[in-house]
Protein backbone atom coordinates (compact mmCIF):
# COMPACT_ATOMS: atom_id res chain seq x y z
CA UNK A 1 0.00 0.00 0.00
CA UNK A 2 1.27 3.47 -0.85
CA UNK A 3 2.38 5.32 2.31
CA UNK A 4 0.76 8.60 1.22
CA UNK A 5 -2.43 8.28 3.01
CA UNK A 6 -0.45 7.64 5.92
CA UNK A 7 2.16 10.72 5.22
CA UNK A 8 0.48 12.77 2.58
CA UNK A 9 3.32 15.36 2.33
CA UNK A 10 6.91 16.38 3.00
CA UNK A 11 6.07 18.32 5.93
CA UNK A 12 3.91 14.94 8.04
CA UNK A 13 6.88 13.26 7.10
CA UNK A 14 9.53 15.24 8.57
CA UNK A 15 7.36 15.39 11.89
CA UNK A 16 7.15 11.33 11.88
CA UNK A 17 10.54 10.73 11.02
CA UNK A 18 11.43 13.21 13.92
CA UNK A 19 8.68 12.15 16.38
CA UNK A 20 10.05 8.78 15.53
CA UNK A 21 13.75 9.65 16.79
CA UNK A 22 13.04 10.95 19.52
CA UNK A 23 10.84 8.51 20.92
CA UNK A 24 13.80 6.09 20.40
CA UNK A 25 16.18 8.29 21.72
CA UNK A 26 14.06 9.69 24.60
CA UNK A 27 10.96 8.51 25.43
CA UNK A 28 11.29 4.63 25.30
CA UNK A 29 14.17 4.43 27.58
CA UNK A 30 11.80 5.61 30.07
CA UNK A 31 8.23 4.02 29.35
CA UNK A 32 8.56 1.24 31.93
CA UNK A 33 9.83 3.39 34.91
CA UNK A 34 7.39 6.01 34.71
CA UNK A 35 4.70 3.60 34.27
CA UNK A 36 6.11 1.73 37.61
CA UNK A 37 6.03 5.30 39.30
CA UNK A 38 2.88 6.21 38.22
CA UNK A 39 4.22 9.36 37.49
CA UNK A 40 4.54 11.89 34.57
CA UNK A 41 7.68 13.20 33.09
CA UNK A 42 6.99 16.73 33.12
CA UNK A 43 10.80 17.92 31.74
CA UNK A 44 10.66 15.01 29.61
CA UNK A 45 7.17 16.65 28.48
CA UNK A 46 8.55 20.17 27.97
CA UNK A 47 10.66 18.55 25.05
CA UNK A 48 7.94 18.71 22.88
CA UNK A 49 7.32 22.43 23.20
CA UNK A 50 10.88 22.71 22.49
CA UNK A 51 10.13 20.62 19.45
CA UNK A 52 7.44 22.50 18.30
CA UNK A 53 4.75 19.44 19.01
CA UNK A 54 2.70 21.05 21.73
CA UNK A 55 1.27 24.12 19.57
CA UNK A 56 0.43 21.37 16.55
CA UNK A 57 -3.09 22.31 15.27
CA UNK A 58 -2.58 26.06 16.37
CA UNK A 59 -1.24 28.83 13.89
CA UNK A 60 1.95 29.90 13.84
CA UNK A 61 1.12 33.97 14.81
CA UNK A 62 0.30 32.43 18.07
CA UNK A 63 3.35 30.18 18.33
CA UNK A 64 2.40 26.99 17.14
CA UNK A 65 3.10 24.89 13.73
CA UNK A 66 -0.20 25.30 12.04
CA UNK A 67 -0.49 22.32 10.95
CA UNK A 68 -3.71 19.58 10.28
CA UNK A 69 -5.34 16.59 11.90
CA UNK A 70 -3.43 14.15 9.79
CA UNK A 71 0.09 15.46 11.47
CA UNK A 72 -2.11 15.41 15.46
CA UNK A 73 -2.55 11.42 14.42
CA UNK A 74 1.04 11.24 13.37
CA UNK A 75 2.25 12.56 16.54
CA UNK A 76 0.14 10.12 18.76
CA UNK A 77 0.38 7.07 16.94
CA UNK A 78 4.54 7.36 17.07
CA UNK A 79 4.32 8.41 20.89
CA UNK A 80 1.93 5.92 21.69
CA UNK A 81 3.62 2.88 20.44
CA UNK A 82 6.23 2.81 22.98
CA UNK A 83 4.41 4.86 25.79
CA UNK A 84 0.88 5.32 25.52
CA UNK A 85 0.46 7.12 28.77
CA UNK A 86 2.93 10.11 28.00
CA UNK A 87 0.64 10.37 24.70
CA UNK A 88 -2.35 10.13 26.93
CA UNK A 89 -0.81 13.54 28.56
CA UNK A 90 0.23 15.02 25.18
CA UNK A 91 -3.51 14.61 23.84
CA UNK A 92 -4.84 16.20 27.02
CA UNK A 93 -2.87 18.90 26.88
CA UNK A 94 -2.23 19.92 23.24
CA UNK A 95 -5.96 18.21 21.73
CA UNK A 96 -8.32 19.36 24.75
CA UNK A 97 -6.71 22.44 26.02
CA UNK A 98 -4.38 23.63 23.17
CA UNK A 99 -6.56 23.12 20.23
CA UNK A 100 -9.52 23.75 22.20
CA UNK A 101 -8.55 27.40 22.82
CA UNK A 102 -6.93 28.24 19.15
CA UNK A 103 -10.44 27.31 17.55
CA UNK A 104 -13.05 28.69 20.24
CA UNK A 105 -11.29 31.22 22.05
CA UNK A 106 -11.03 35.09 21.68
CA UNK A 107 -8.00 36.95 19.93
CA UNK A 108 -7.46 38.25 23.35
CA UNK A 109 -7.80 34.51 24.78
CA UNK A 110 -5.49 32.98 22.40
CA UNK A 111 -2.73 36.02 22.52
CA UNK A 112 -2.68 35.80 26.03
CA UNK A 113 -2.30 32.06 26.86
CA UNK A 114 -1.83 29.96 23.70
CA UNK A 115 1.79 31.43 23.44
CA UNK A 116 2.95 29.62 26.92
CA UNK A 117 1.08 26.09 25.98
CA UNK A 118 2.49 25.52 22.93
CA UNK A 119 6.33 26.23 24.25
CA UNK A 120 5.53 23.99 27.23
CA UNK A 121 6.26 26.90 29.86
CA UNK A 122 2.42 26.03 30.72
CA UNK A 123 0.43 23.07 30.98
CA UNK A 124 -3.17 22.48 30.22
CA UNK A 125 -5.74 20.28 30.95
CA UNK A 126 -9.59 19.98 30.40
CA UNK A 127 -12.31 19.36 33.04
CA UNK A 128 -15.70 18.16 31.92
CA UNK A 129 -16.25 14.68 33.47
CA UNK A 130 -17.42 14.69 37.49
CA UNK A 131 -17.76 11.83 39.79
CA UNK A 132 -21.27 11.36 38.70
CA UNK A 133 -21.44 12.67 35.04
CA UNK A 134 -19.54 11.25 32.87
CA UNK A 135 -21.11 10.19 29.65
CA UNK A 136 -24.58 12.03 30.76
CA UNK A 137 -22.74 15.53 30.17
CA UNK A 138 -26.09 17.31 30.57
CA UNK A 139 -26.04 15.52 34.19
CA UNK A 140 -22.83 18.01 35.11
CA UNK A 141 -22.97 20.30 38.54
CA UNK A 142 -20.59 22.45 38.86
CA UNK A 143 -21.89 25.60 38.14
CA UNK A 144 -21.36 29.18 37.63
CA UNK A 145 -23.14 32.04 38.59
CA UNK A 146 -22.37 36.18 38.11
CA UNK A 147 -21.54 38.48 41.12
CA UNK A 148 -22.16 41.67 41.63
CA UNK A 149 -18.73 43.05 39.93
CA UNK A 150 -19.38 40.69 36.43
CA UNK A 151 -17.20 38.14 37.56
CA UNK A 152 -18.00 33.96 37.63
CA UNK A 153 -18.24 32.03 40.70
CA UNK A 154 -17.15 28.84 39.92
CA UNK A 155 -18.18 25.71 42.65
CA UNK A 156 -18.10 21.97 41.91
CA UNK A 157 -15.76 19.15 41.15
CA UNK A 158 -14.09 17.32 38.33
CA UNK A 159 -12.86 14.11 38.35
CA UNK A 160 -10.43 12.35 36.41
CA UNK A 161 -8.75 15.02 34.85
CA UNK A 162 -5.74 13.92 32.80
CA UNK A 163 -2.69 16.56 33.69
CA UNK A 164 -5.32 18.11 36.49
CA UNK A 165 -1.85 17.77 38.47
CA UNK A 166 1.23 17.60 37.21
CA UNK A 167 3.97 16.91 40.33
CA UNK A 168 3.65 14.68 43.46
CA UNK A 169 3.32 17.43 45.23
CA UNK A 170 -0.09 18.26 43.91
CA UNK A 171 0.57 21.09 41.96
CA UNK A 172 -2.44 21.87 39.79
CA UNK A 173 -2.34 22.43 35.80
CA UNK A 174 -1.28 25.58 34.88
CA UNK A 175 -4.90 26.61 33.26
CA UNK A 176 -8.19 24.37 32.97
CA UNK A 177 -10.61 24.63 30.16
CA UNK A 178 -13.79 23.96 32.92
CA UNK A 179 -17.51 23.35 31.58
CA UNK A 180 -19.78 24.61 34.18
CA UNK A 181 -23.31 24.70 34.10
CA UNK A 182 -24.77 28.68 33.86
CA UNK A 183 -28.27 28.48 34.25
CA UNK A 184 -31.04 27.23 31.69
CA UNK A 185 -32.55 29.13 28.61
CA UNK A 186 -35.75 30.25 27.54
CA UNK A 187 -36.70 26.50 27.01
CA UNK A 188 -35.90 25.37 30.56
CA UNK A 189 -33.15 23.63 29.38
CA UNK A 190 -29.30 23.66 31.01
CA UNK A 191 -26.79 26.25 30.02
CA UNK A 192 -23.68 25.02 30.09
CA UNK A 193 -20.94 27.84 29.23
CA UNK A 194 -16.65 27.27 29.18
CA UNK A 195 -14.22 29.01 31.48
CA UNK A 196 -10.46 29.19 31.51
CA UNK A 197 -9.42 28.77 34.99
CA UNK A 198 -5.70 29.51 36.11
CA UNK A 199 -3.32 28.49 38.60
CA UNK A 200 -3.25 30.89 41.52
CA UNK A 201 -6.94 31.36 41.05
CA UNK A 202 -8.51 31.21 44.66
CA UNK A 203 -10.32 28.64 45.20
CA UNK A 204 -9.36 26.33 42.57
CA UNK A 205 -7.35 23.04 43.80
CA UNK A 206 -6.38 19.69 43.40
CA UNK A 207 -8.54 17.41 45.14
CA UNK A 208 -6.61 14.21 44.92
CA UNK A 209 -4.20 12.45 42.86
CA UNK A 210 -6.24 9.50 41.35
CA UNK A 211 -3.61 6.37 42.25
CA UNK A 212 -3.66 2.85 41.19
CA UNK A 213 -5.16 2.94 37.62
CA UNK A 214 -4.97 -0.06 35.29
CA UNK A 215 -2.84 1.58 32.64
CA UNK A 216 -1.83 5.17 31.87
CA UNK A 217 -0.11 5.26 34.68
CA UNK A 218 2.55 7.65 33.16
CA UNK A 219 0.22 10.77 33.03
CA UNK A 220 -1.61 12.05 35.78
CA UNK A 221 -5.32 11.91 36.48
CA UNK A 222 -6.82 14.15 38.99
CA UNK A 223 -9.83 15.77 40.87
CA UNK A 224 -10.14 18.83 40.51
CA UNK A 225 -11.58 21.40 43.26
CA UNK A 226 -13.73 25.05 42.56
CA UNK A 227 -14.56 25.98 45.68
CA UNK A 228 -16.50 29.74 45.02
CA UNK A 229 -13.76 30.06 43.05
CA UNK A 230 -14.10 33.41 41.16
CA UNK A 231 -12.91 33.80 37.35
CA UNK A 232 -13.06 37.53 35.38
CA UNK A 233 -15.79 37.68 33.13
CA UNK A 234 -12.80 37.96 30.11
CA UNK A 235 -11.87 34.29 31.19
CA UNK A 236 -15.51 32.86 29.84
CA UNK A 237 -14.54 31.04 26.08
CA UNK A 238 -17.31 32.08 23.28
CA UNK A 239 -21.08 32.94 24.38
CA UNK A 240 -23.05 31.98 27.49
CA UNK A 241 -24.44 28.33 26.96
CA UNK A 242 -21.58 27.99 23.97
CA UNK A 243 -19.92 25.29 25.74
CA UNK A 244 -21.67 22.06 23.77
CA UNK A 245 -20.75 23.87 20.77
CA UNK A 246 -17.15 23.29 21.37
CA UNK A 247 -17.66 20.32 23.14
CA UNK A 248 -18.98 18.90 19.92
CA UNK A 249 -16.07 20.72 17.71
CA UNK A 250 -13.48 19.16 19.39
CA UNK A 251 -14.01 15.54 20.66
CA UNK A 252 -13.99 14.69 17.02
CA UNK A 253 -10.38 15.63 17.28
CA UNK A 254 -9.92 13.71 20.39
CA UNK A 255 -11.45 11.23 19.45
CA UNK A 256 -9.25 10.66 16.41
CA UNK A 257 -6.59 11.13 18.35
CA UNK A 258 -7.03 8.38 20.85
CA UNK A 259 -7.10 5.99 17.32
CA UNK A 260 -4.21 7.33 16.23
CA UNK A 261 -2.77 6.05 19.96
CA UNK A 262 -4.74 2.97 19.15
CA UNK A 263 -2.79 2.42 15.87
CA UNK A 264 0.48 3.03 17.77
CA UNK A 265 -0.27 0.17 20.32
CA UNK A 266 -1.92 -2.27 17.80
CA UNK A 267 1.68 -1.35 15.92
CA UNK A 268 4.01 -2.24 18.27
CA UNK A 269 2.19 -5.17 19.41
CA UNK A 270 2.14 -6.33 16.23
CA UNK A 271 5.61 -6.11 15.69
CA UNK A 272 6.59 -7.73 19.01
CA UNK A 273 4.64 -10.78 18.27
CA UNK A 274 6.05 -11.27 14.81
CA UNK A 275 9.92 -10.88 15.87
CA UNK A 276 9.32 -13.22 18.94
CA UNK A 277 7.32 -15.93 16.93
CA UNK A 278 10.15 -15.73 14.72
CA UNK A 279 12.47 -16.41 17.51
CA UNK A 280 11.28 -18.35 19.55
CA UNK A 281 11.22 -22.84 19.30
CA UNK A 282 9.30 -25.38 20.22
CA UNK A 283 8.82 -28.88 19.40
CA UNK A 284 11.70 -28.13 16.68
CA UNK A 285 9.57 -25.76 14.74
CA UNK A 286 9.49 -21.78 14.74
CA UNK A 287 6.47 -20.77 16.50
CA UNK A 288 5.38 -18.62 13.34
CA UNK A 289 4.70 -22.43 11.78
CA UNK A 290 1.74 -23.30 14.06
CA UNK A 291 -1.48 -22.38 12.46
CA UNK A 292 -3.03 -20.86 16.09
CA UNK A 293 -0.02 -18.44 16.19
CA UNK A 294 -0.87 -17.97 12.49
CA UNK A 295 -3.58 -16.92 13.30
CA UNK A 296 -3.09 -14.49 16.01
CA UNK A 297 -0.51 -12.58 13.55
CA UNK A 298 -2.38 -12.89 10.03
CA UNK A 299 -6.31 -11.46 12.11
CA UNK A 300 -3.99 -8.64 13.76
CA UNK A 301 -2.18 -7.75 10.80
CA UNK A 302 -5.53 -7.41 8.87
CA UNK A 303 -7.07 -5.30 11.76
CA UNK A 304 -4.03 -2.85 11.98
CA UNK A 305 -4.20 -2.09 8.51
CA UNK A 306 -7.86 -1.76 8.43
CA UNK A 307 -7.92 0.54 11.44
CA UNK A 308 -4.82 2.52 10.01
CA UNK A 309 -6.82 3.06 6.90
CA UNK A 310 -9.69 4.35 8.47
CA UNK A 311 -7.68 6.53 11.07
CA UNK A 312 -5.70 8.44 7.99
CA UNK A 313 -8.54 8.69 5.93
CA UNK A 314 -11.14 10.26 8.49
CA UNK A 315 -8.03 12.81 9.19
CA UNK A 316 -7.75 14.03 5.77
CA UNK A 317 -11.21 14.95 5.83
CA UNK A 318 -11.29 16.67 9.07
CA UNK A 319 -11.41 20.31 9.33
CA UNK A 320 -10.21 21.74 12.16
CA UNK A 321 -12.63 23.92 13.90
CA UNK A 322 -15.73 22.32 12.22
CA UNK A 323 -17.71 19.48 13.57
CA UNK A 324 -19.77 16.84 11.31
CA UNK A 325 -17.09 14.32 11.00
CA UNK A 326 -18.69 12.31 14.05
CA UNK A 327 -20.26 8.83 12.27
CA UNK A 328 -16.25 8.11 11.86
CA UNK A 329 -14.34 10.18 14.87
CA UNK A 330 -17.25 7.91 16.72
CA UNK A 331 -16.91 5.17 13.62
CA UNK A 332 -12.61 5.14 13.76
CA UNK A 333 -12.70 5.46 17.34
CA UNK A 334 -14.86 2.20 18.45
CA UNK A 335 -13.15 0.00 15.51
CA UNK A 336 -9.98 1.20 16.42
CA UNK A 337 -9.63 1.00 20.18
CA UNK A 338 -11.23 -2.17 20.84
CA UNK A 339 -8.81 -3.83 17.82
CA UNK A 340 -5.56 -2.51 19.08
CA UNK A 341 -6.59 -4.15 23.02
CA UNK A 342 -7.13 -7.30 21.15
CA UNK A 343 -3.75 -7.35 19.18
CA UNK A 344 -2.01 -6.31 22.70
CA UNK A 345 -3.69 -8.86 24.34
CA UNK A 346 -2.52 -11.61 21.04
CA UNK A 347 0.97 -10.55 21.49
CA UNK A 348 1.15 -11.36 24.89
CA UNK A 349 -0.46 -15.09 24.24
CA UNK A 350 2.09 -15.60 21.32
CA UNK A 351 4.32 -14.35 23.70
CA UNK A 352 3.88 -16.72 26.26
CA UNK A 353 5.00 -15.63 30.26
CA UNK A 354 7.51 -12.99 28.43
CA UNK A 355 4.40 -11.37 27.19
CA UNK A 356 3.09 -11.05 30.45
CA UNK A 357 6.32 -9.06 32.04
CA UNK A 358 7.07 -5.36 31.73
CA UNK A 359 10.35 -6.15 29.92
CA UNK A 360 8.52 -6.73 27.00
CA UNK A 361 6.64 -4.29 26.39
CA UNK A 362 3.31 -5.54 25.14
CA UNK A 363 1.35 -6.01 28.58
CA UNK A 364 1.51 -2.56 29.24
CA UNK A 365 0.19 -2.02 26.10
CA UNK A 366 -2.39 -3.91 26.76
CA UNK A 367 -3.38 -2.55 29.53
CA UNK A 368 -3.11 0.97 28.50
CA UNK A 369 -5.53 -0.09 25.48
CA UNK A 370 -8.34 -0.67 27.86
CA UNK A 371 -8.52 3.29 28.97
CA UNK A 372 -9.22 3.91 25.14
CA UNK A 373 -12.65 2.19 25.27
CA UNK A 374 -13.63 4.35 28.00
CA UNK A 375 -12.19 7.84 27.54
CA UNK A 376 -12.85 10.36 25.42
CA UNK A 377 -16.56 8.56 25.38
CA UNK A 378 -17.18 5.00 25.87
CA UNK A 379 -17.92 2.10 23.10
CA UNK A 380 -21.34 2.83 24.03
CA UNK A 381 -21.54 6.12 23.15
CA UNK A 382 -19.81 5.78 19.98
CA UNK A 383 -22.57 2.77 19.30
CA UNK A 384 -25.32 5.60 20.28
CA UNK A 385 -23.74 8.45 18.41
CA UNK A 386 -23.31 6.30 15.40
CA UNK A 387 -26.81 4.93 15.50
CA UNK A 388 -28.54 7.95 15.66
CA UNK A 389 -26.39 10.01 13.00
CA UNK A 390 -27.35 6.91 10.64
CA UNK A 391 -31.17 7.31 10.91
CA UNK A 392 -29.97 11.14 10.04
CA UNK A 393 -28.30 10.47 7.12
CA UNK A 394 -29.02 7.13 5.90
CA UNK A 395 -27.09 7.41 2.33
CA UNK A 396 -23.60 7.90 4.59
CA UNK A 397 -23.98 4.46 3.88
CA UNK A 398 -23.73 4.67 0.42
CA UNK A 399 -20.81 7.09 0.23
C1 LIG B 1 -7.50 7.66 32.90
C2 LIG B 1 -8.66 8.56 32.58
C3 LIG B 1 -8.42 9.82 32.05
C4 LIG B 1 -9.50 10.68 31.79
N1 LIG B 1 -9.24 11.96 31.37
C5 LIG B 1 -10.28 12.87 31.31
C6 LIG B 1 -10.02 14.26 31.06
O1 LIG B 1 -8.88 14.68 30.83
N2 LIG B 1 -11.07 15.12 31.09
C7 LIG B 1 -12.36 14.72 31.33
O2 LIG B 1 -13.28 15.53 31.35
N3 LIG B 1 -12.63 13.38 31.55
C8 LIG B 1 -11.61 12.47 31.55
N4 LIG B 1 -11.88 11.14 31.81
C9 LIG B 1 -13.26 10.71 32.05
C10 LIG B 1 -13.83 9.88 30.92
O3 LIG B 1 -14.07 10.68 29.79
C11 LIG B 1 -15.09 9.21 31.47
O4 LIG B 1 -14.64 8.20 32.37
C12 LIG B 1 -15.96 8.62 30.39
O5 LIG B 1 -16.55 9.64 29.64
C13 LIG B 1 -17.05 7.73 30.98
O6 LIG B 1 -17.74 8.37 32.01
P1 LIG B 1 -17.97 7.64 33.42
O7 LIG B 1 -16.68 7.09 33.85
O8 LIG B 1 -18.68 8.59 34.29
O9 LIG B 1 -18.91 6.43 33.07
P2 LIG B 1 -20.50 6.48 32.84
O10 LIG B 1 -20.83 7.53 31.87
O11 LIG B 1 -21.18 6.51 34.15
O12 LIG B 1 -20.72 5.06 32.17
C14 LIG B 1 -20.79 3.84 32.88
C15 LIG B 1 -21.27 2.78 31.89
O13 LIG B 1 -22.61 3.10 31.45
C16 LIG B 1 -22.62 3.19 30.04
N5 LIG B 1 -23.60 4.20 29.61
C17 LIG B 1 -23.76 5.47 30.08
N6 LIG B 1 -24.72 6.10 29.39
C18 LIG B 1 -25.18 5.20 28.46
C19 LIG B 1 -26.17 5.24 27.46
N7 LIG B 1 -26.91 6.34 27.22
N8 LIG B 1 -26.38 4.15 26.70
C20 LIG B 1 -25.66 3.02 26.91
N9 LIG B 1 -24.69 2.92 27.84
C21 LIG B 1 -24.45 4.00 28.60
C22 LIG B 1 -21.22 3.58 29.65
O14 LIG B 1 -20.95 3.30 28.29
C23 LIG B 1 -20.40 2.73 30.62
O15 LIG B 1 -20.31 1.43 30.14
C24 LIG B 1 -10.83 10.25 32.02
C25 LIG B 1 -11.06 8.97 32.51
C26 LIG B 1 -10.01 8.13 32.82
C27 LIG B 1 -10.30 6.77 33.40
Amino acid sequence: MSGDLFNPSEEHLMIREMVKSFVEESVEPQALEFDRKEEFNLPLFRELGEMGLLGITVPEEFGGAGMDATAAAIIHEELSASDPGFALAYLAHSMLFVNNLAVNGSQQQKEKFLPAVCSGEAIGCMAMSEADAGTDVLGLSTNAIKNEDGDWVINGSKMWITNGCIDEDGTPADIVWVYAQTGKDDKGRKMLSTFLVEKGTKGYSVGQKIEDKTGMRASNTAELVFDNCIVPAENMVGEQGGALGHMMRNLELERLTLAAMAVGIARRSLEAMNKYAEEREAFGKRIRDFGQIQRHIGESWAEYRAMKVYLYHTASQMKLGESGNRLDSDGVKLFATTAAKNIADRAIQVMGGYGYVGEYVVERLWRDAKLLEIGGGTLESHQKNITKDLAKDPDAILR
